[in-house]
């Protein structure tokens, strides 16, 4: 698979281009590469495809948050799946409306026919994709994890086997469309008037309908049911991406293609660790005479507590690394490339209330040279915390 160029570069902006600059440069590469404006070919389809992908995430001020920070992996899915779009109906079912509004052909429309997604042949029909949801601990992210999950679905009927016919006879020619699957009508088009082919109202493209229905099913041949899915997730995943699960959706009417099941990615707080990136950041309160003297400290990791050392002269503000104690780092195909760090910052505790025994012994330390920070050290501090 050939390098995906970076988003912006698809549509020709800036890092920082405003979401209006962000839609009129789509407007012109769709309107450019559309495939009314450009039959037959295969090059200007892709760019089409990029171009849609490419807004798809920009224009989501989520997804594109999540790409300006891990790029193709932090919206492509896992998996290797999804991230863009597979057919030219995905992306006209998804930017219809918008290209309508642009004057454009949409979906249903000519090319429809022209990319094989439909109009000219009869076709099966496809089930609808699913979402859920699935909440992951920062662990099962860091190790990856298999998930079983009930999933309210749509599937094939059992009394007639997902053909909808009561007899288990196939179905009749279709009066309105005489079989073809589809019916012709002209429309305006920013190319002109154009003649346009849609998806026959009666019988969905199918070019048949059944006349003796299965009355468990009304004909539709599937049914409300409920289907454990075993998902798995691989190492590295984070909250907002979508792993879709090919053929787990809703079944189709009479035997079509199954719909996909899209896994979305949440993630549980923990109780010690934030995520950043593919890094964790644990927040370290350290008591004063341990800063001043040094020790060890027991620091909380996915895999368990790890004990590490404090150098004595501790400042507040200093941030330790321990090296691949982080998230796995994955590319856009669910490979792992390298593994973050733990990062820890350092506090120390300043005692709010003493009794008369400690406040005895702090003024005892007033008296003490060293206690007192000279110009060098107090310009070491600053820099060390604020750069
Ligand atoms: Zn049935
Ligand atoms: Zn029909």
């Amino acid at each position: 698979m050939a390098e995906k160029r970076d988003y912006y570069e698809v549509l020709g902006v800036e890092k920082n281009a405003s979401a209006e600059e962000i839609k009129k440069a789509y407007r012109k590469k769709a309107i450019q590469y559309h495939p009314d404006k450009n039959p037959g070919d295969k090059e200007a389809e892709e760019k089409f495809k990029e171009a849609a992908e490419a807004y798809d995430v920009l224009s989501d001020p989520q997804k594109r948050q999540r790409y300006d920070q891990f790029g193709h992996s932090g919206v492509g899915g896992a998996g290797g799946m999804g991230g863009g779009f597979s057919s030219m109906e995905d992306i006209f079912s998804q930017f219809g409306d918008l290209f309508e509004s642009w004057g454009m052909g949409s979906m249903g429309g000519h090319f429809s026919s022209f990319f094989g997604g439909g109009g000219g042949r009869q076709r099966v029909r496809r089930g609808s994709d699913l979402r859920v949801k699935v909440r992951l601990t920062l662990e099962e992210i860091s190790t990856g994890v298999e998930k079983k999950i009930k999933v309210r679905k749509l599937v094939p009927c059992t009394a007639c086997n997902g053909t909808g016919s009561a007899d288990g006879r196939e179905g009749d020619t279709c009066p309105t469309c005489k079989g073809t699957g589809h019916v012709i009508r002209t429309q305006r088009g920013i190319f002109g008037m154009m003649q346009v082919q849609e998806e026959c109202p009666t019988c969905h493209g199918e070019g048949k309908v059944i006349r003796n229905k299965c009355t468990k099913c009304g004909g539709e041949g599937v049914v409300r049911d409920e289907e454990i899915v075993t998902i798995k997730i691989p190492a590295g995943v984070s909250g907002g991406m979508q792993i879709p699960i090919q053929g787990k959706g809703n079944a189709a009417p009479h035997g079509g293609v199954p719909g996909d099941l899209l896994v979305l990615v949440e993630e549980e707080e923990h109780k010690d660790l934030v995520r950043e990136g593919n890094d964790l950041v644990y927040n370290l309160l350290l008591d004063m005479p341990t800063a001043v003297l040094g020790g060890q400290v027991k620091i909380p990791t996915l895999t368990g507590d790890v004990k590490i050392t404090i150098t004595p002269g501790t400042q507040p503000g200093k941030v330790l690394r321990m090296r691949g104690k982080g998230l796995p780092i994955i590319d856009q195909f669910a490979r792992q490339y390298g593994t973050g760090d733990l990062l820890i910052n350092v506090g120390v505790y300043i005692p709010e209330r003493l009794n008369k025994d400690e406040k005895a012994m702090i003024e005892k330390l007033l008296e003490s040279e060293n206690v007192k920070p000279g110009s060098s050290d107090k310009k070491n501090f600053f820099k060390n915390i604020f750069g």
